[in-house]
């Protein structure tokens, strides 16, 4: 056990009737430790200032806070804080980037490519702007075993593939995919690539030089942060390269008549007051995350992931789907003749 359940997690020492509540459904959603909490209400209670707008030392107190988790989450990906910009969500960044990347760089012909293991959040921005744009939206398969078809994916690179968007590690198989190959494989073709995180971040350290992705995403709440805040990473030359899919405070130089002037990255990106006490919030969760390891964490998922296979291989007729390379957090298995719905509710 890497900490005390119940002091950690608040939520943890909640009983459903008799039994203690045990939640094993951290691909949705994780739980907040006492340390997040604590921080957002600390924030509310002590910290509170729209930033950026005011020149009194509580507002310059609430963007020292904001820009300071800023770099924490720089440093977590080891990226420069000016490529990270605070979005809503993986929804909304993935959306950002489908519309302000996508609307002024893809043409009639062009091709995006993704995978049949991505989440409708990375899937149905991509559809929307092809159909829009007249370019094709390419999927590449997986494997029998439920590694995507590494082959299938370079045969459907070209040079008219304009955008290759992948996820680091399924939500349905929990497989991980091989990405710093598949990168490469994009780059060669002039493709920019953007890496779907939402599920990798609370498993894996992400370093995003390494990768050598253009642009990775993430929510806050899967790795023990607030709902309703995402992180997009940018390469600085592909941020510049978007046209903000919308306007408002906090994100121009001047106003007036003549041409806009956006701000530089990540500003500009970043129209309207941010969900300042999530990102206060997730602050306390990257301290949470470092605190313990990836390592430390990766180990005990490990052990909880043998302990199920196990435990699942001695039920007769229990199939488990898929055997890939790599497997993180998520068995998934069908049990004839029961329906799927009948197992859960069970
Ligand atoms: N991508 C993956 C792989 C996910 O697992 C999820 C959430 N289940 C998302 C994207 C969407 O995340 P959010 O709902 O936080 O925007």
């Amino acid at each position: 056990m890497l900490f005390d359940r119940y002091t950690t997690f608040p939520i943890l020492a909640k009983r459903l009737g008799k039994d203690p509540l045990v939640y094993f459904d951290n691909a949705a959603t994780t739980q907040k430790p006492r340390a997040v909490i604590d921080a957002i209400t600390y924030y509310y209670s002590h910290q509170h200032a729209n930033i950026h707008r005011g020149l009194y030392a509580l507002a310059e107190g609430a963007a020292k806070i904001v820009e300071g988790v800023r770099s924490q989450t720089a440093h977590l990906l080891q990226a420069a804080p000016e490529e990270i910009v605070f979005t809503a969500g993986t929804t909304a960044s993935l959306n950002l980037v489908a519309t302000a990347y996508g609307e002024d760089h893809l043409q009639p012909g062009d091709e995006v490519l993704i995978s049949v293991l991505e989440h409708h959040s990375n899937y149905l921005p991509w559809q929307r702007i092809c159909e829009k744009k007249g370019a094709t939206l390419r999927i590449a398969p997986i494997t029998e075993s439920g590694n995507l078809d590494k082959v299938a994916f370079k045969r459907l690179l070209g040079p008219r593939t304009k955008i290759v968007a992948l996820t680091y590690l399924s939500n349905l198989l929990g497989t991980v995919t091989p990405l710093t190959e598949l990168i490469a494989a994009a780059h060669s073709y002039g493709a920019i690539t953007v890496v779907d995180a939402a599920q990798a971040i609370a498993h894996y350290p992400i370093n995003v030089k390494e990768l050598g992705c253009d642009l990775l995403t993430f929510s806050a709440h899967k790795a023990y942060g607030p709902t309703g805040l995402g992180i997009l990473y940018g390469k600085r030359a592909i941020l510049m390269r978007m046209t903000p899919y919308q306007v408002g405070g906090g994100m121009v130089s001047d106003i007036g008549t003549n041409p806009i002037t956006y701000l530089p990255p990540p500003y500009f990106l970043e129209a309207g007051t941010l969900h300042l006490a999530g990102i206060a919030g997730w602050g306390a969760a990257i301290s949470f995350i470092n605190k313990i390891g990836y390592k430390a964490l990766q180990n005990e998922e490990q052990k909880l992931l043998h302990y199920a296979t196990k435990g699942l291989a001695t039920i007769p007729g229990l199939k488990i789907i898929g055997n890939p390379q790599q497997r993180v957090g998520i068995i998934p298995f069908i049990y004839p003749p029961y329906h799927a719905l009948d197992i859960a509710l069970y």
